[in-house]
């Protein structure tokens, strides 16, 4: 479609009211949104409408797809796509939901050498190609619920989609500028190692050690701990926490229920 013509559509399902029954489930679901400046409420349930419009849902192993499912992830993902110009994560067309998490066969590496394969507990994912993205129902509630405790699975599998946006799994998002990327580079790089060297002394770290696992991942894990930590990320990583500041055009500090908690 034309870019203009969707822009039109789009800013038509934006205008559309914003049914009452889906502002409760956000109310009674999504523990930040009331922490939000109106301003930014108000952006964020446009951006859900126009999100709902553009996605299709499916559930799998007896989940079913509700207003209630619908609507609790899409608030969570529109956080990531307030205060800039969106193209509403154009690569992604069907998200999928389990009821909890699901048992996925994987191969994973233990060491260089030997590769772990069997089944394991999955709570979400994602891939640059697949065009979709699964989701465990409990854990995006519980991840809703707490808007403070670091975690959060659907901020995670969204922040994967956001950094496919320039075609690469490369933990580095579409950015402005070439000045931008650099600086980005250069933090990301260096915030990266510090991660992999606490992972592997064992050290406690802010920011979720599988992380480590690489750059893209890292993104993933750095993106939950900016809108879920933004306070302890700010002083015990300054310049992540600016170069985020600076992509997503939001200070979390300003709304977070980290210090109400602490
Ligand atoms: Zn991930």
């Amino acid at each position: 479609m034309l870019g203009f013509l969707k822009e039109r559509q789009r800013n038509r399902i934006k205008a559309r009211p914003f049914p009452d029954e889906w502002l409760k489930i956000i109310k009674n679901n999504v523990a930040f949104f009331s922490r939000l400046p109106a301003k930014d409420q108000a952006e964020l349930l446009a951006h859900i409408q126009v999100f709902l419009a553009d996605k299709n849902f499916e559930g799998c192993a007896g989940q079913d797809i509700t207003d209630e499912v619908r609507v609790t992830i899409a608030a969570q993902a529109c956080l990531l796509l307030l205060h800039r110009k969106t193209d509403y994560f154009p690569r992604l067309l069907t998200i999928l939901v389990y009821p909890s998490s699901y048992l996925a066969d994987e191969q994973r590496p233990v060491t260089a050498d030997i590769w772990e394969e069997g089944k394991h507990a999955r709570s979400g994912e994602t891939g640059r190609t697949m065009g979709s993205m699964v989701l465990a129902w409990e854990t995006v509630q519980s991840g809703a619920a707490d808007p403070a405790d670091g975690k959060n699975v659907v901020l995670h599998e969204f922040a994967h989609q956001l950094d496919y946006e320039n075609f690469a799994a490369d933990g580095t998002p579409a950015l402005a500028t070439r000045q931008q990327q650099l600086a980005w580079r250069e933090v990301m790089r260096t915030e990266f190692a510090s991660l992999r060297a606490a992972e592997a002394t064992g050290i406690p770290t802010l920011i979720d050690t599988y992380g480590a696992t690489n750059a893209a991942e890292f993104f993933a894990v750095s993106v939950e701990a900016f809108f879920e930590r933004p306070t302890m990320l700010r002083s015990q990583h300054p310049r992540l926490y600016s170069e985020l500041k600076n992509y997503f055009r939001q200070d979390p500090v300003e709304f977070s229920a980290e210090r109400a908690r602490a």
